[in-house]
C-alpha cells in the first residue's frame, strides 16, 4: 500500500512557472486544511487529467491533499494578486482571498494549473474568511464540467471535499473545498493590478510569462504583445458566443473572472435559461441587470476595454483600438455560425440571420424553453408536407415519432400558430440544404445538448448533500452532464420542463 502511494503521488510532476515570477505577484500562503474532511465526490474525468489513477482517488492521501491538511510534494501555494473592475467600479486589491494556486503539474496531455478553492484566509482576504460553502463549491464543481461537456472552455473540477467545520453566511453552512483544474488562472484583473499600480515592468513580466506559458509560437515576435491581446480578445469573443448560443448566463462578468484564455472560469450564481428570456438576470446581487444575459456580448467588450487600457504601456492606442474592433464581428458571425448549426443548416444563406433572429423573438414571446425547443426540432422531419399543418387532433390519432416531435415542437408555445408559422419559413429554408435529413438531425443532437444544468438540478443534489449528507445526487448529475447530447434513458427527468418550485430558486454573489 505505502509503495503504491508513493508512486501515485511520483507521477505527478509539478512544474511551477508562476511562482518563479516573483513575490511580486503573489504571496506564498500554506492552506488551512478543514477540520474531519470528507470527500463527497471526485471527477475521474479530471483526476486522468493530472494522471492520477483511479485507484489512488480513495486513498487517505488524496483526501488529505485535496482538503489543505497535507502539501502536495513539490507544490508551491501561493496566493495571486489581482484587481478588476467589479460590477463596472474598479477594486484596486483583490486576489485570490480564498483560493490557492498550489502549483501546475504536467499531465499526460499538457500543463494545468491546481487551484485549492476555500483554503483559508491570505491577505487578500480582507473581510471574508477564506472558506467556501458546499452549495456554491456543488454548484462550480457541476457547472465547469457541464461547460466542458458542452464543448466551451472552462476551468475543470476535481474534487469536493466536505467537513465539520462551520461557516456563516445568511445562516451557518459547512465549509468545502473545491480542487479546480485550468490551463491558466492569469486574469483580466492581474494585469490591471500592475497597470493601474503603476508597474509597467510587472506588466511587461506577465506578457511575457503569458507568452511562454500560452502562446509559446510568439515568442521573440516583434509583435508579440499585439497577438497576446488579439488571442484574448478574440477567445473571449468566441467563448461569449458559445455561452449565448447554450444559454448560459455567467452573472458576475467582473474583469476579476475573466481569464486572459478565455475560459469560462469562477463560477458563482451563473443560470442556464429555461423559457427564453433575452433579459435573464442569474444574480440577484445584480439589481441593475448589468450582467443580465443579453448584456454579456457588450459586457465581454467592456472588459476587453478595461485589459486594453492596461496594457497600454505595451501597445499603442491604435493598435489596441484595431483589436477591439474586431471583437464584435467576430463574436456575431460566430454566434451566428453556431445558430446555423443549431438548425442543422450546413449553408451560409444571407436570410439566415432574419430567421433565427425571428425565431428567438417568438420563443421569447411565447415562453417556450430554449433547451427544449432546440432538442425537440433536432427531431423534426421536413419530408412530409401534411405534417406542417401540425394539427394536434389529427396529429395525435397517428402518434408516430415524427408526429410526436412535432406536437412536441408546438405545444412549447403559448400561440401554436406562432410555432406553425416559422416552421413553415423553417421548412423551405431546410429545401436549399444539400445535406442528408437523416445526417442532419444526427449533427444537430450533437449540437443541441439533451440536458444542461439548470437549477433546480444542482438545487436537488445541494439538498440532498447538505441535509442528509447523501452526495450521489452530485455523482449522477455530473456523469449526466458529461455527455449532454447523449441519451441517459436513467435521467428522463432532468430531460423535461424544470418543476414549478424552481422559480422560488434565488442565487445571489453569496458563497
Ligand atoms: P468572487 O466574487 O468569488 O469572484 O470573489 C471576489 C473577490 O472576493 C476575490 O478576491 C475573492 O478571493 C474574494 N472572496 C470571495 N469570498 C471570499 C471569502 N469567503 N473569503 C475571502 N475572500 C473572499
Ligand atoms: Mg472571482
Amino acid at each position: 500500500m505505502r509503495n503504491h502511494r508513493k508512486n501515485t503521488l511520483n507521477r505527478l510532476t509539478f512544474d511551477n512557472s508562476f511562482s518563479q515570477l516573483g513575490e511580486h505577484f503573489f504571496t506564498r500562503v500554506q492552506a488551512s486544511g478543514l477540520t474531519n474532511p470528507s470527500l463527497a465526490s471526485v471527477n475521474p474525468e479530471a483526476a486522468k487529467l493530472l494522471g492520477l489513477e483511479p485507484l489512488g482517488l480513495s486513498q487517505d492521501w488524496f483526501l488529505q491533499w485535496c482538503s489543505g491538511n497535507r502539501r502536495m510534494p513539490g507544490s508551491d501555494p501561493l496566493a495571486m494578486v489581482y484587481s478588476g473592475h467589479q460590477f463596472g467600479g474598479y477594486s484596486p486589491q483583490l486576489g485570490d482571498g480564498r483560493g490557492l494556486l498550489l502549483g501546475e503539474v504536467r499531465g499526460p496531455q499538457g500543463k494545468w494549473d491546481i487551484h485549492l478553492k476555500g483554503a483559508g484566509k491570505t491577505p487578500y482576504s480582507r473581510f471574508g474568511d477564506g472558506r467556501a460553502v458546499l452549495r456554491s463549491t456543488i454548484r462550480e464543481y457541476l457547472c465547469s464540467e457541464a461547460m466542458h461537456g458542452l464543448g466551451i472552455a472552462s476551468t475543470r473540477a476535481l474534487s469536493i471535499v466536505t467537513s465539520d467545520e462551520p461557516v456563516y453566511r445568511e445562516t451557518q453552512e459547512t465549509a468545502t473545498m473545491l480542487i479546480r483544474l485550468s490551463h491558466s488562472h492569469v486574469r483580466f484583473g492581474s494585469f490591471e493590478y500592475f497597470h493601474h499600480h503603476n508597474e509597467p515592468e510587472a506588466v511587461k513580466q506577465l506578457a511575457d510569462h503569458v507568452i511562454e506559458q500560452h502562446l509559446p509560437e510568439l515568442i521573440g515576435h516583434e509583435d508579440c504583445y499585439l497577438h497576446m491581446f488579439r488571442h484574448t480578445v478574440h477567445s473571449t469573443a468566441r467563448l461569449i458566443a458559445q455561452w449565448q448560443s447554450v444559454g448560459f448566463a455567467h452573472g458576475v462578468m467582473n474583469t476579476d473572472n475573466m481569464s486572459i484564455i478565455g475560459e469560462t472560469m469562477d463560477y458563482g450564481p451563473f443560470g442556464f435559461l429555461d423559457a427564453y428570456n433575452p433579459g435573464y438576470i442569474c444574480n440577484h446581487s445584480d439589481t441593475c441587470g448589468r450582467y443580465a444575459f443579453n448584456r454579456q456580448p457588450i459586457i465581454g467588450l467592456w472588459n476587453c476595454n478595461a485589459l486594453a487600457n492596461a496594457l497600454t504601456s505595451l501597445l499603442s492606442v491604435e493598435q489596441l483600438t484595431e483589436v477591439l474592433t474586431e471583437y464584435e464581428p467576430l463574436l456575431f458571425s460566430t454566434l451566428l455560425e453556431l445558430q446555423r448549426c443549431k438548425l442543422g443548416l450546413e449553408q451560409a444563406l444571407p436570410e439566415d440571420e432574419t430567421l433565427t433572429e425571428d425565431l428567438l423573438d417568438s420563443l421569447a414571446k411565447n415562453q417556450v424553453d430554449y433547451t427544449l425547443f432546440f432538442r425537440n426540432l433536432c427531431y423534426f422531419d421536413e419530408s412530409d408536407p401534411d405534417k406542417d399543418v401540425l394539427d394536434k387532433s389529427v396529429l395525435d390519432k397517428s402518434a408516430g415519432d415524427e408526429t410526436s416531435a412535432h406536437t412536441a415542437l408546438r405545444d412549447l408555445f403559448l400561440d401554436r400558430s406562432a410555432c406553425d408559422d416559422w416552421i413553415k419559413r423553417y421548412r423551405q429554408r431546410l429545401a436549399l440544404e444539400q445535406r442528408d435529413p437523416v445526417d442532419r438531425r444526427e449533427a444537430m443532437r450533437q449540437t443541441n445538448p439533451k440536458y444542461v444544468l439548470r437549477n433546480y438540478m444542482g438545487e436537488i443534489a445541494i439538498r440532498k448533500a447538505e441535509d442528509e449528507q447523501d452526495y450521489g445526487e452530485i455523482d449522477r448529475i455530473l456523469a449526466l452532464l458529461q455527455s449532454p447530447f447523449d441519451e441517459h434513458p436513467d435521467c428522463e427527468e432532468y430531460a423535461k420542463h424544470p418543476p414549478d418550485w424552481s422559480q422560488q430558486l434565488s442565487v445571489s454573489c453569496s458563497s
